[in-house]
């Protein structure tokens, strides 16, 4: 027997949970000693146990029905497994806990239910079981029926059929509901041509586990031919899961019945992916459990109704209300089901391709009046689906696809299949008033949606454990689509700057987590929507294209699509297909990257003609110990400067280190094109020399190595002073892509140490000199037709030249501002960021009343999200504590919504004289806090974006306190990750002071 099958669950052991303030002290006690934690602050954690202590656990653990702890004290004492990664070894009794007092409480809330939810304890190295419904009922085919919509009391009625198959008899039956008041339930069994019908006895819930069981007096026998018909009550709910409502405010009169109050109007649309269809109708509702879908939902009838399918028909039923009904879908997953309901037109465009010998209509969406704002994204949608369609070696399978702007978002869009939801500033362009960037923010979400439609919605990951699978391979296809449609966007090398570099961001923390991660309960599954799952995903999966060839990368795609089509995988069968085109073991690639926590760094030593190349994990703060550095990745070199060739070399290092003769002393460089996800520390002058070769470097590469600069510096490998050198021989660069690498990079740097004024003083001259020719080249006009990326370097350099306090561009800007806020003219709306940037740097009061009525009447797609940033950036403390900060927070409605609260709370953060005037209002008003961002997504990702700024190790203390005896539940992952970055800031911050201080000194920047 392994150790691993000797370890029990103690959970399971006691046949009660362990309670949550035991667990916690666990967990506490795995950090304090640095083993690594998936997931916290569980009330059923299953910790693991050797065999030996279940006795003295069993007397003195967790025995009260509800959250008792010991009810004698006692000295449990928890040994550990060797193999296993966790372990807890007690001396002092647990502290006696009152029973009336338990963590999770759930409540009929969306709030209390969603974040008080209780996350399990799983160690890294071993895959948990998951905890999903019994195998008793296997669905097969649901008809839905959803009517009696009604706008005051935000309520409707539903009536679900389910056909499915009882695998044994049984007298109960277990579903997924949440919020759902179940009026009657009863199953139709059909055995031997004769049919008998089961009421249903009662109901019991188990609102944390968000299951209903449905009791029946007589048992059921087993039978794949039943029918479960559900009647049920829901919410029309306005926290933006589940079936809900949006507020907007509309531009032209909206059709009669839209519901409305004093202040906005209301559209309704469905948002399920992870785990909220089971909010709108009762389901069985996991990935894997697939049926096909009949949809109907009465609605108003001078309203429009979406589905995944098209309308199929329409029939009157009282005055002023129709039931619509919609084709069947093909076989897919409970949480791509979709509908929306609301004054809506659309645009429309064909694809080019036929299919079945039809062009497939696509069409863009929006509440009337915004339907030409969908223009932009029409232009690509249909010819992103023909692309995919030929790509991945399948046709697009739905007869329509259809775009729809919802109003209120939490993500930035949503796959369902056939019906892809967007936040706005997502799908919506005006090229009037919209800033150019969102063109291609558009461009790659829609092909992001559009490339699930396949991967995801027509081969959808066996659970959630696989979540990086549906994510990093559309990350991949959406930039792929991008780059085919706009060669000239260079959208790879800016991938570098804007994803690679995130991800790179979280995966060298200790809180980071492996890209396949282990989720037992789906609730769990919301907070590994990161950066890991999405971006470094699609980083590696990235360099194993570049490995294979997108040719076969594509053609194992096909194999691996057309082999599960309405079916479930894991990544092993993606990785069966990839070895199928390709000839190439990819497993044995890609093992590491996707099962082991971190990245390499690639530490380079140098002899005359020959390279050693050594890797080690990189981690931030710069204190990998040996225990933590034992993976051997497979790392692709992409050497250039092999002696007599120019080739790049398809070398790869695949043990812990080796060497590479008949290497050009002169010149040489690794990761050709930045294409691997791994971290390059040249010997000091090594990296200076490159600096005066950039003409042998292309775009990416200087990108990718500004950047390992950047990380070196920081972490402490190499040193601030390295990266300030470096970036110096930059002040010649035309690429917006480079451009925006290295002020990234600087930005990074002042944003460590803004509060030393002498520091602050000579980076901002250093930035200054640095941009400066840069920023007398490219002017403020645009010059006919210059291309997409030097407008965004304008934006760019005029940006950092008022944030640096350039005389000039702060004097045009505060002009043109003042201008644009007496006639509303004179704005290039892709230079807003820098015209609102300088009108608050000049005059803040009068800035802030401008640009919140500018937040209020902007007709421009992304209006809201520009005044917001600027607004971030005002400086005066009252300012910041009267209107700032209410705007933020206060539920009334002209204030920022919940959505958008990360996009002014990041700014917030990252301006240092608002940064602790936030924290403290965040603790002193956490309750109006979590009840505006009731949403635990939204929460989550508030305190990632706003926690993670501190570059004071006193702060770790502050959070810690704050946050104990809170349910921290929805977001425990991310506190550790944001105390892990905090960490690392404070050490840079200690460490390099001095040393940058001489540096610009020496260098005539401080004078
Ligand atoms: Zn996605």
């Amino acid at each position: 027997m392994d150790a691993i099958g000797r370890l029990v669950h103690f959970g399971a052991l006691l046949k009660q949970p362990i309670c949550a303030p035991a667990a916690r002290d666990a967990l506490k006690y795995l950090r304090a000693t640095g083993r690594p934690v998936l997931s916290a602050n569980a009330a059923q954690a299953n910790l693991k146990i050797s065999g030996r202590s279940i006795a003295s656990v069993s007397t003195y653990g967790c025995q009260a029905e509800h959250c008792g702890r010991a009810t004698k004290l006692g000295r449990p004492r928890f040994t550990a497994s060797p193999a296993s990664l966790i372990f807890v070894q007690r001396e002092t009794p647990f502290e006696p806990h009152p029973r009336s007092t338990p963590s999770c409480i759930p409540r009929r809330t969306f709030a209390s239910t969603s974040s008080s939810r209780c996350s399990t304890i799983i160690p890294s190295s071993i895959m948990a079981d998951r905890d999903i419904l019994p195998a008793t009922v296997k669905p097969s085919h649901y008809a839905l029926s959803i009517s009696a919509l009604d706008f005051n009391s935000w309520t409707y009625h539903g009536k679900v059929t389910i056909d499915a198959e009882v695998t044994e008899p049984t007298k109960e039956i277990i579903i997924n509901t949440l919020e759902l008041k179940l009026a009657a339930a009863k199953i139709t069994v059909t055995q031997n041509k004769s049919s008998q019908t089961y009421e249903t006895t009662s109901f019991s819930y188990n609102e944390r586990k968000q299951r209903a069981t449905l009791v029946f007096a007589d048992e059921i026998p087993a039978s794949q031919q039943t029918s479960l018909e559900i009647t049920f009550e829901g919410i029309l709910n306005n926290d933006m899961a589940g079936f809900y409502r949006s507020k907007y405010k509309p531009v032209v009169p909206a059709a009669k019945s839209v519901p409305r109050d004093e202040d906005f109007h209301y559209m309704f649309s469905t948002q399920f992916e992870s785990c909220d269809a089971r909010r709108a109708f009762p389901c069985f509702d996991e990935p894997r459990l697939k049926a096909t879908f009949d949809f109907e939902i009465e609605i108003p009838d001078d309203q429009v109704v979406l589905s995944n399918m098209p309308v199929k028909s329409t029939t009157p039923t009282v005055q002023g209300r129709q039931m619509v009904a919609f084709e069947r879908t093909p076989v897919m997953s409970t949480y791509l089901l979709a509908w929306a309901v609301g004054d809506f037109e659309y645009v429309e465009a064909f694809t080019e391709r036929r299919y079945n010998g039809k062009q497939i209509p696509v069409r863009v969406y929006t509440t009337r009046g915004l339907k030409e704002q969908g223009r932009w994204a029409l232009e690509h949608a249909p010819k992103t689906i023909d692309l995919f369609s030929e790509s991945f070696g399948i046709d697009y399978p739905l007869p329509k696809s259809d775009l729809l702007a919802v109003h209120e978002f939490t993500h930035g869009a949503m796959e369902n299949w056939g019906l892809v939801t967007y936040r706005t500033t997502a799908v919506l362009f005006d090229p009037k008033t919209s800033d150019a960037q969102f063109k291609r923010r558009i461009a790659y979400v829609v092909a992001h949606e559009l490339a699930h439609q396949w991967f995801g919605n027509l081969v959808t990951m066996d659970w959630w454990d696989e979540l990086w699978l549906n994510e990093s391979f559309a990350t991949w296809a959406g930039w792929y689509a991008v780059d085919q449609f706009h060669p000239d966007w260079q959208v790879w090398a800016t991938f570098l700057t804007d994803g690679m570099e995130s991800a790179f961001a979280l995966d060298s923390i200790r809180a980071s987590h492996p890209i396949h991660v282990p989720v037992k309960d789906a609730l769990d599954v919301n907070q590994i929507f990161d950066a890991i799952s999405y971006l470094k995903g699609c980083s590696t999966l990235r360099m194993l294209v570049n490995h294979l060839g997108t040719k076969d990368f594509l053609k194992g795609v096909a194999i691996y699509l057309n082999k599960h089509a309405y079916g479930n995988a894991k990544t092993e069968a993606l990785w069966a297909g990839l070895a199928e085109s390709s000839g190439v073991d990819v497993d044995a690639l890609m093992g590491n990257w996707i099962k082991k926590i971190g990245f390499p760094m690639l530490t380079v030593a140098e002899e005359p003609g020959q390279i050693t190349v050594k890797q080690s994990r990189f981690l931030s703060t710069g204190d990998v110990k040996p225990e933590e550095d034992e993976t051997v990745w497979w790392v692709p070199l992409g050497l250039q400067g092999k002696a007599g060739t120019q080739d790049v070399q398809t070398i790869a290092l695949t043990a812990k280190e080796d060497t590479i003769r008949d290497v050009d002393n002169d010149f040489y460089k690794l990761n050709h094109n930045g294409t691997g996800f791994y971290r390059t520390n040249y010997p000091p002058a090594r990296l200076a020399k490159l600096g005066s070769q950039l003409d042998k470097l292309t775009v990416d590469d200087k990108t990718s190595i500004i950047g390992s600069a950047a990380a070196l510096a920081r972490s402490g490998y190499g040193t601030t002073p390295a990266l300030l050198s470096f970036l110096e021989s930059f002040s010649g660069e035309t690429s917006q892509v480079v451009w925006a690498q290295a002020l990234d990079s600087l930005n990074a740097v002042k944003s460590i140490f803004n509060d030393d004024g002498a520091i602050k003083a000579g980076l901002e001259k250093f930035t200054l000199k640095l941009i400066n020719d840069a920023v007398e080249t490219v002017g403020w006009e645009p010059k006919g037709d210059e291309g997409f990326l030097v407008g965004l370097l304008r934006k760019r350099l005029l940006l950092s030249a008022v944030a640096n306090n350039h005389p000039n561009s702060l004097d045009k800007g505060a002009q043109l501002f003042d201008t644009w806020s007496k006639d509303g003219t004179g704005l290039n709306p892709s230079l807003r960021s820098v015209v609102y940037r300088a009108g608050v740097k000049t005059d803040p009061a009068k800035a802030f009343d401008v640009l919140k009525k500018e937040w209020a009447t902007s007709t421009s797609p992304d209006g809201k999200d520009f005044a917001l940033a600027a607004v971030g950036h005002i400086r005066d403390e009252n300012l910041i504590n009267n209107k700032v900060i209410p705007f933020l927070f206060n539920m009334s409605s002209d204030s920022v919504a919940s959505a958008d609260m990360h996009s002014l709370g990041a700014v917030l953060s990252g301006n240092s004289a608002a940064r602790p005037l936030l924290w403290k209002f965040f603790q002193d008003n956490y309750d109006l806090a979590t009840k505006k961002m009731a949403n635990p997504i939204v929460l989550d990702r508030f305190i990632r974006v706003t926690l993670n700024k501190f570059t004071d190790a006193k702060y770790l203390d502050e959070i810690d306190a704050f946050f104990r005896g809170k349910d921290t539940s929805a977001f425990d992952r991310t506190l550790e990750q944001v105390k892990d970055v905090v960490r690392g800031r404070a050490a840079y911050r200690q460490r390099d002071a001095a040393a940058i201080k001489e540096w610009l000194a020496a260098n005539q920047y401080i004078s």
